[in-house]
């Protein structure tokens, strides 16, 4: 949802399908990092959960990767390159600092790999999602599912019409 919006907001209207798909890979992929469990690798392991792959720094080798094997047809440094470099940046990163809003688990290693340091923000208004598929059809699970739509859904979809508003606005001058 927060790529999808994300790119509703800002993605120019010519983008190919595979943005998308990049997109909604690029706000989750960091919790794949839950895999660090099963190779008993510690939560507080710089390549454990919310570690490493939740910090902006591993976002911008995301976008590099990204940007080069799937948008290598942009020309380097051409004003659509940098779009695309700094849009699917800015949506890996978002994903650790959502999660800086969570009231659970560990903090997010936002500094990663240069300081190992966890945080939160002071505000903790998202319930943390149960680690685990089976755990989640629970009624914690359901108290997620209803914080996730009021606060990231809905923040999303306010943004998403916002930036509508404001496109019918701009083009009516
Ligand atoms: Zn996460």
């Amino acid at each position: 949802m927060v790529g999808l919006a994300a790119g509703i907001t800002f993605a120019p209207q010519d983008v190919p399908n595979r943005f998308w798909v990049l997109s909604a890979v690029c706000s989750v992929i960091p919790d794949a990092d839950i895999i660090a469990f099963s190779f008993d690798i510690p939560y507080q392991h710089l390549f454990g959960h919310r570690g490493f792959f939740h910090a902006p720094f591993f976002g911008i080798l995301l976008s590099i990767f990204i940007v080069l094997i799937f948008f290598g047809d942009r020309e380097m440094f051409s004003k659509q390159w940098f779009f695309y470099l700094i849009f699917f940046f800015l949506l890996s990163a978002s994903h650790g600092i959502l999660d800086a809003f969570t009231n659970g688990g560990l903090g997010i290693a936002l500094l990663s790999p240069f300081d190992k340091t966890r945080y939160f923000f002071p505000w903790r208004p998202i319930m943390v999602s149960p680690i685990g598929v089976i755990p989640f059809f629970s009624k914690w699970g359901l108290a997620v599912i209803k914080s996730e739509l009021l606060w990231v859904w809905l923040s999303s979809f306010l943004m998403v019409i916002t930036s509508a508003v404001i496109r019918v606005m701009a083009s009516r001058h």
